[in-house]
């Protein structure tokens, strides 16, 4: 598959105060992969029973499809691996720090994926892009339905393959994201707030982005003007807004938290009884709203320490 060139987050220099993690050239990178997993802070890859249902072999994308995703399942473990990796994985901190000092300065946090069993793909003949949903028996058991026209769509494209994984990306992350814990899942009377949509849609293309699967019309905002005008337009705005908490203003793992923080207590503040501090809040020490102001700050290059300079710069996650 053709590649464009990695997003700059991906080649940035890390700032001198970047979190410690294992260098791929240390030798002992292995021993600490080990035991990052064994501490529980990496969650082992899922290996679903994958499955693929064409619904019509006659439709006219249904060939370029399977000529253009010859391997269906190794794309999607390829997606698992993103998916765990930039929602699964808390980084190592040192043993020296209490604990509180590690939520309050690095994201730290014991990776739990959803335990699904089953995906299965339908290629059908639908408008839109793609969706995906539950079985109706189990939720356990996720659909992703690819809409073949709109792969028809895309071998008109300058490169369909890179598009077609980065949506198959976007819908696997909604098979193994949280949004709410599942105790309240079924229970109409819960008092736990749904994340706004706009949140969810947003991590799903924040792996994306940090997979290196955006498409060409995706666009960095480079000033607070060039921003959405709310941090919950979801999809790329949204993404591009949560990879600055995650690159610039917390660190590898933030959104990772963020994730697990909608399965542990859902999307309210952590702090019981404490109606001042929000999810936000408790996640990063400020409200939503100022972290968006402070992203368009940032964008702007003005004002605040956190302002920005050059994204590449100040980014804290390089790879
Ligand atoms: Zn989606």
């Amino acid at each position: 598959m053709e590649r464009t060139p990695a997003p700059a987050s991906q080649s940035a220099v890390p700032r001198p105060n970047a979190q410690v993690e294992p260098q791929d050239s240390s030798p002992s990178t292995k021993e600490q992969e080990q035991k990052r997993t064994a501490n529980g802070s990496t969650a082992k890859i899922p290996q679903p029973k994958l499955r693929l249902h064409v619904e019509t072999l006659r439709h006219p994308a249904t060939t370029p499809f399977l000529t253009l995703i010859p391997d269906i399942a190794s794309t999607l473990d390829t997606a698992l691996h993103n998916i765990v990796k930039y929602l699964y994985s808390s980084p190592i901190h040192a043993q020296s720090e209490t604990p509180s000092a590690q939520m309050t300065k690095h994201p730290s946090f014991t990776p739990s994926i959803p335990p699904t069993r089953s995906v299965t793909l339908h290629l059908r003949d639908i408008d839109g892009v793609a969706y995906t949903t539950g079985t109706e028996l189990d939720d356990d058991h996720k659909e992703i339905h690819l809409s073949l026209p709109y792969v028809q769509h895309c071998t008109k494209g300058d490169d369909p393959a890179k598009e077609l994984v980065g949506v198959l990306t976007h819908e696997l992350v909604h098979c193994y994201q949280h949004t709410s814990p599942p105790e309240s899942a079924n229970d109409k009377d819960s008092k736990i707030p749904h994340p706004p949509g706009g949140l969810i849609e947003g991590i799903a293309d924040f792996v994306r982005l940090k997979a290196g699967l955006e498409p060409p019309h995706w666009k960095r905002p480079q000033s607070a003007g060039e921003r959405a005008e709310t941090w919950d337009a979801g999809y790329q705005h949204t993404a591009y807004f949560l990879a600055w908490i995650e690159d610039v203003r917390v660190g590898r793992g933030a959104v990772g938290m963020l994730n697990d923080r909608l399965l542990r207590v859902g999307y309210v503040s952590a702090k019981e009884g404490d109606c001042g501090v929000g999810f936000w809040r408790g996640l990063f020490g400020a409200e939503v709203a100022e972290l968006w102001d402070e992203y368009g700050e940032y964008l702007d290059g003005g004002k605040g320490e956190n302002a920005r300079g050059n994204w590449e710069d100040e980014i804290l996650n390089a790879e």
